[in-house]
């Protein structure tokens, strides 16, 4: 089965991502969770995305370690309504909430996206979590925001050459040790600019490692959009 056949094939009526109240009309969430999601905004670092007000050079973590990536951007923060709906449909078998969640990443990241030319490659899971987990989520969210933004996935040029351990309570130096060489980038990706998608950016470890594997394969500027972000020090 193709990833938009996946897609396409789960038919659920409309219901919130979050509490799974039927909603009157297709969206994400029901009006008392939209509420609770919470904006990034215009208050961020310019680099990798985190909300706050930083320099021009960055936040202290873009400073110490430059991020190898021309620019993240997440217009939501993973807390509240969103952290429920990012959990629901990575961990809780609900792929069909790709669709309204990838929607509403294509309209919020609009026009942060206006700078950011070139095909969507998911952020690959190694296989043996695919197995696990039975999709993959960023392809997913990838094939919902093509079908709006009508942009090319490029699914084949980027790859998980290993499995990492998850990443979570390791600091920042563990985390880049964890996906060292984790990725392989195929030639294809030569010259181009690319926009690396993932449901969640945290520290950026995985996004970093991602992009330093398409830039070692040539591509000019990588990007990186993401539904959420996490503060420092989730
Ligand atoms: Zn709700
Ligand atoms: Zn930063």
């Amino acid at each position: 089965m193709s990833l938009s056949d996946a897609v396409a094939d789960v038919f659920f009526p409309p219901a919130c991502a979050a509490c799974d109240e039927v909603l009157p009309a297709p969206g994400a969430f029901c009006e008392d969770c939209r509420a609770l999601v919470l904006e990034v905004g215009d208050v961020h670092c310019p680099r990798c995305g985190e909300p706050g007000r930083f320099p021009e050079d960055g936040c202290p973590r873009c400073r110490a370690l430059p991020p190898p990536f021309t620019r993240a951007f997440a217009p939501f923060e993973h807390d509240g309504a969103m952290a429920r709906a990012v959990h629901r449909f990575k961990y809780e078998d609900r792929p069909d909430l790709a669709r309204p969640l990838g929607r509403l990443l294509a309209a919020s990241a609009q026009r942060a996206l206006s700078s950011m030319p070139g095909p969507f490659i998911p952020l690959p899971l190694h296989v043996s979590r695919f197995r696990e987990r039975k999709f993959d989520q960023a392809a997913l969210l990838c094939v919902a925001l093509a079908e709006v933004l009508r942009r090319p996935v490029e699914d084949a040029w980027l790859s998980r050459t290993r499995a990492t351990p998850r990443q979570v309570g390791l600091s920042d130096v563990q985390r880049e040790e964890n996906v060292a060489g984790a990725f392989l980038a195929a030639p294809a990706v030569r010259g181009q600019s690319v926009v690396l998608v993932d449901d969640v950016l945290t520290t950026g470890a995985t996004a970093r490692e991602a992009a330093r594997a398409l830039l070692h394969a040539g591509a000019e500027r990588v990007f990186v959009l993401t539904l959420a972000r996490a503060r420092r020090g989730e």
